[in-house]
């Protein structure tokens, strides 16, 4: 199959969350197996060229949106994926890859619009088109529209793959202009027009021939009211065409056994590599090296939906008692890092915080830590658990999302699972889970188990890859 894939974030080019590693990821999964994969990013000017070997594509290509004219180049990279980065200073040098600037919704469409012309360009006929989250959900409408005459695409089949369903990209109707969709404004949603507002996602959702997410409980919880973020009437409309997938992990990327990033290399045979982790770690984060107390670790985007707010409400008992500490990587909402900041000026043999993206701290945490928290009050996918279980490194989550999907419940009689799954995203909750972490980690031989069945668990992109292949199949428009 020939498949386009567009999107705002592919690793290791630009990343923020996890769109990046599935970006990366499957496409390249896919062209393992013999798919003509393109895939389309903006050239930010945080990507470093210089270790890229880029060949320009297109130069000068004219672009109008609105009123407002720009002039793109089109570089390429790779043959199995073919990378395209879409180079236009004035939109992709703004330092961040997203923005709350007022052409914030033009920098996604250029991106789109170029990509579909660039397959013109290269007469690249996609079978399959999949666009990813709300800054490239108009593509299945464009093509519907703007580049219905081109029988190129006449085959194209479109698929939207919603990684977190709360960025939707709403914006005043008065983007109309810089649509270029005067023409088909009636195409979009009437009711949100009068209302004086245009969101991206729910064309996405009204117009591609398929609507794909990153788990199977999360292709649950958006068709309700409480997690469907306005969006689940659309999404029930759908409901025969919305699945979940879930999100592979990079082995290669992530694996003990073949970490760059981290001191010392260890399996599930030999484990003595993740003690000299846990002692670098410690290190980096200048605490101290107690004998008998885990290290809980957390590695994330500080935004209220990652319910970090409850690890700060629950560990500070932990301190207390001196049973455990905390090594915290992220950055985003100010009062989060001011949160964590305070904590570890309140407890600092207990917790130690980097504010800020760092991915071979990331690896080291994973790497070095003896569990892994992750409260998210929803979670699409999430991926760290999944990294976490690979590492040795117990989870302990809410059952929501990818979450649910991911991490079994520990039953200590058995000996079965590899988590600590809390039902309820509050102080209780997490509290409850982080006391039964304890309690196993003081026994020896459950924790050694639960660390086994973690890492035996096997979440890779060539099983996922494959069931993408299968929905790319079944896409009819
Ligand atoms: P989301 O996409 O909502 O941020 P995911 O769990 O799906 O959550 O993906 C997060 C990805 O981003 C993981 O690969 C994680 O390691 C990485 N990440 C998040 N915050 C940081 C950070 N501060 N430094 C390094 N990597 C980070």
């Amino acid at each position: 199959m020939n498949i386009l894939c567009i999107a705002s974030e592919v690793a290791p080019y630009a990343k923020t969350g996890g769109l990046a590693d599935v970006m990366g990821a499957l496409p390249r999964e896919l062209s393992r197996n013999g798919h003509d994969v393109r895939v389309f990013m903006p050239l930010y000017d945080r990507i470093d060229t210089t270790r890229l070997d880029l060949s320009v594509v297109a130069e000068h290509v004219p672009l109008r949106l609105g009123a407002h004219a720009y002039d793109l180049k089109v570089f390429a990279a790779g043959d199995s994926p073919r990378m395209y980065f879409v180079h236009c200073p004035a939109l992709y040098a703004r330092g961040s890859l997203y923005t709350n600037d007022p052409d914030e919704h033009r920098r996604f469409m250029a991106l789109c619009y170029v990509a579909l012309a660039t397959c013109q360009q290269q007469a690249f006929a996609p079978h399959v088109v999949q666009c990813n989250d709300w800054q490239t959900a108009l593509v299945p409408l464009l093509l519907k529209t703007r580049f219905a005459w081109d029988r190129l695409f006449a085959r194209a089949r479109t698929l939207l793959t919603i990684h977190n369903l709360n960025y939707q990209g709403s914006f005043p109707s008065s983007v109309l202009a810089d649509l270029n969709l005067e023409h088909e404004a009636h195409h979009l949603h009437q009711e949100l027009l009068r209302a004086g507002r245009i969101n991206f996602l729910l064309h996405g959702i009204l117009y591609a021939d398929g609507v794909s997410t990153v788990s199977p409980t999360y292709a649950q919880e958006i068709q309700t009211p409480e997690h469907g973020a306005g969006l689940d009437p659309f999404l029930r409309a759908r409901r025969s065409s919305v699945v979940g997938i879930l999100n592979g992990v990079d082995y290669e990327e992530w694996s003990p056994e073949a970490d760059a990033h981290v001191p010392a290399r260890f399996s599930a045979r030999d484990l003595s590599g993740k003690a000299v982790n846990r002692t670098a770690l410690r290190a980096a984060f200048g605490l101290p090296q107690p004998q008998d107390v885990p290290l809980f670790g957390v590695v994330s985007r500080f935004v209220s939906q990652k319910g970090l707010d409850l690890v700060a409400e629950v560990m500070p008992e932990v301190f207390e008692h001196d049973a455990g500490q905390l090594v915290v990587l992220g950055s985003g909402d100010a009062r989060l890092e001011e949160t964590f900041f305070h904590l570890q000026r309140a407890y600092p043999r207990h917790v130690g915080f980097h504010r800020g993206f760092s991915n071979p701290l990331a690896h080291l945490i994973e790497a070095g830590a003896d569990a892994f928290l992750m409260p998210s009050r929803y979670e699409p996918c999430g991926l760290n658990q999944m990294y976490s279980l690979r590492y040795g490194t117990v989870p302990i989550v809410h059952r929501t999302g990818g979450l649910a999907d991911t991490v079994v419940p520990w039953d200590a009689r058995a000996g079965k699972g590899t988590g600590f799954v809390f039902e309820h995203p509050d102080a209780t909750g997490l509290g409850w889970a982080v006391g039964q972490t304890l309690r196993a980690f003081r026994d020896r031989a459950a924790w050694h188990r639960l660390m086994m069945n973690g890492m035996s668990q096997d979440f890779s992109w060539r099983r996922q890859a494959r069931i993408y292949e299968q929905l790319f199949a079944r896409l009819e428009p």
